[in-house]
């Protein structure tokens, strides 16, 4: 399997060539030259696998230049029962109304970004070995990214993590996860911005080509095609556990932000997994909602994304989008960079013309949620069925609930635990949300971080005189 930009300007590369690289040179997105197709009776093959099993089986589609063995390895080593909360490491559960739970938060960090990032884990150091390279990670996060990243590298060796946060704009369990890791390879950076804001200044550091060979800058951000692979294998989980035959449909919501998860989705349709609808939820920053409704894609500035009662979602530019919009156009990478020049000069782009293909083809749907029915869907997924959900979670609850079909289990991620927003919890129920076994002194340890201007320069500065490897 070799990988090609989606715009167009990369001579095709091998999976560890661009595991290590962030953007492509030409500022687009790897892209696996195609997409493998799966059989319904592989398929059934895999349904007793254990989720380590079945994440060899799909990865080893996408990192041919692994060895199986070692690939079989590094995902037993991923998804251990001892670093997951639960047995099956992705367990399902029912909800009521024809919708199910896929819990995707078991892991150290409590949100589903854990999922590829465990992987990431292993397989970044091996490949680091394999070539006697080190790497610098640099990333942007809204809160959830950069611990599951810091707690897949802490500690590891020839990796260090530089990774830009939003002053004040995370949750306080979120601020405690990230900023009490005292691993020297570890470097949190809160910005005085926001995290399109953030991302911008990765965005700037990574494409000045001689500063990231200098430094040897790699990314972990939801553009790096690893994660997008890992996170495939739960579409498959999740349609294994809610069936009993081959051909059954089931459809997906998804909690959305950077288009990275429900991405995964889409790749796994495209494979041949029997997904009826993907649908897209968002927050009040609802620029991909509006996309699936008007086929005009308008990402808003900072001053117009608003700081949400979901904040993993507060995201007005969504960059894995880019890749959708490859398919989208048939494929066509010259079509694909005109669109983002058209991006960049007039600050939007039409594809009304492919909406009637958004549901028939891609079989997208996409609803969007409030603060008022967040809370609302807490308290009513409470009443139902004595179970708690996050914030983000009741976003994919509320928009998925008004999209159920009869017969098709409704599969809702949960993308992340509430104990990580448990101010919002508090809020809808009166109480504070249950903090896990190991995590109740969190909030208490000692925090290190650094605060810097949301620049390119004095994020530049930081590094060169910080990287140690
Ligand atoms: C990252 C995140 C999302 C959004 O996922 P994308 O891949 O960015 O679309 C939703 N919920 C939670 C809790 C997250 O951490």
């Amino acid at each position: 399997m070799k990988y090609l930009s989606t715009r167009g300007g990369m001579a095709p590369l091998e999976f560890s060539d661009i595991l290590l690289e962030g953007l492509a040179p030409d500022g687009g997105l790897a892209i696996p030259e195609s997409i493998p197709a799966i059989s319904a009776d592989q398929l059934e093959s895999w349904r007793t696998l254990p989720y380590h099993a079945l994440a060899a089986e799909i990865l080893s589609l996408f990192v041919t230049d692994i060895d199986r063995p070692i690939l079989n390895q590094l995902t037993r080593e991923a998804y251990r029962t001892d670093v997951f909360m639960s047995e099956d490491i992705v367990p399902l559960r029912p909800l009521y109304g024809g919708m199910f739970l896929l819990g995707l938060s078991e892991g150290p960090t409590l949100a589903f970004k854990d999922m590829a990032m465990q992987f990431l884990g292993q397989v970044f150091p091996h490949v680091l070995r394999e070539r006697g390279a080190t790497l610098n990670i640099l990333g942007a996060t809204s809160g959830d990214t950069g611990s599951a990243a810091e707690y897949a590298m802490r500690g590891k060796d020839a990796v260090a993590v530089f990774m830009l946060s939003p002053e004040g704009r995370m949750s306080a369990f979120q601020r405690a996860q990230m900023y009490s890791l005292q691993d020297p390879n570890i470097h949190n950076i809160a910005v005085k911005g926001n995290f399109d804001q953030a991302q911008d200044v990765v965005k700037a550091l990574a494409s000045d080509l001689s500063f990231k060979a200098k430094w040897h800058l790699g990314a972990v951000n939801s553009i790096n095609w690893a994660r997008i692979a890992a996170q495939v294998v739960y579409y498959f989980h999740g349609w294994l556990r809610a069936t009993t035959g081959a051909g059954q449909q089931v459809s997906f919501a998804v909690p959305s932000g950077n288009f990275g998860n429900i991405l995964a989705g889409h790749i796994a349709r495209t494979m041949g997994l029997p997904i009826r609808r993907l649908v897209l939820a968002t927050n009040e920053n609802n620029v991909l909602e509006e996309f699936f409704r008007t086929g005009v894609y308008r990402p808003r500035v900072a001053a117009q994304t608003f700081v949400t009662s979901s904040p993993s979602m507060d995201i007005s530019r969504a960059s894995n989008f880019e890749r959708f919009v490859f398919d989208l156009v048939g494929r066509d990478p010259a079509r694909v960079k005109a669109l983002w020049d058209e991006l960049a000069e007039k600050g939007s782009f039409d594809l009304s013309a492919y909406k009637p293909e958004f549901e028939s083809k891609y079989g997208f749907q996409a609803g969007s949620s409030t603060h008022h029915d967040r809370l609302a869907t807490i308290r009513s997924v409470m009443d139902r069925t004595g179970m708690l959900i996050d914030p983000h979670t009741a976003d994919g609850v509320k928009v998925a609930q008004a999209l159920v079909e009869p017969g098709i289990p409704m599969i809702v991620l949960e993308t992340a635990l509430p104990a990580k927003f448990s101010e919002v919890i508090e809020e809808a129920l009166g109480h504070p949300a249950p903090v896990p076994a190991g995590f109740e002194d969190l909030e208490s340890r000692p925090q290190h971080f650094t605060v810097l201007p949301c620049d390119v320069e004095s994020v530049r500065a930081y590094i060169t005189a910080h990287a140690t490897i």
